[in-house]
């Protein structure tokens, strides 16, 4: 028997179908939304970069601890968007 995390709430659940990623249509229809508006649902307080804490920060749109974070996650997206395109 086969396990997968649900795509929704993050708990074990067997699968009925192959393609299944979510153990109920609740989950489904909120895995979908938060795939598609692209946001995580708590406001960010780590680098997207490194993982670090971003401490001090006074800005609620700032998203990396620091310019190099925020240069190397534009390069890794670029790259990464070159790879599946
Ligand atoms: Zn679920
Ligand atoms: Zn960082």
């Amino acid at each position: 028997m086969v396990t997968i995390r649900c795509a929704g709430c993050s708990s074990q659940f067997v699968p009925t179908r192959p393609t299944q990623r979510t153990c109920s249509p609740t989950c489904r229809q909120r895995a979908w939304r938060r795939r598609h508006r692209g946001l995580p649902p708590q406001p960010r307080d780590h680098c997207a970069s490194c993982g670090q804490p971003l401490l001090g920060s006074n800005s609620p749109m700032r998203r990396y601890c620091d310019n190099r974070c925020r240069v190397r996650a534009y390069r890794e997206r670029l790259a990464s968007r070159r790879a599946t395109a």
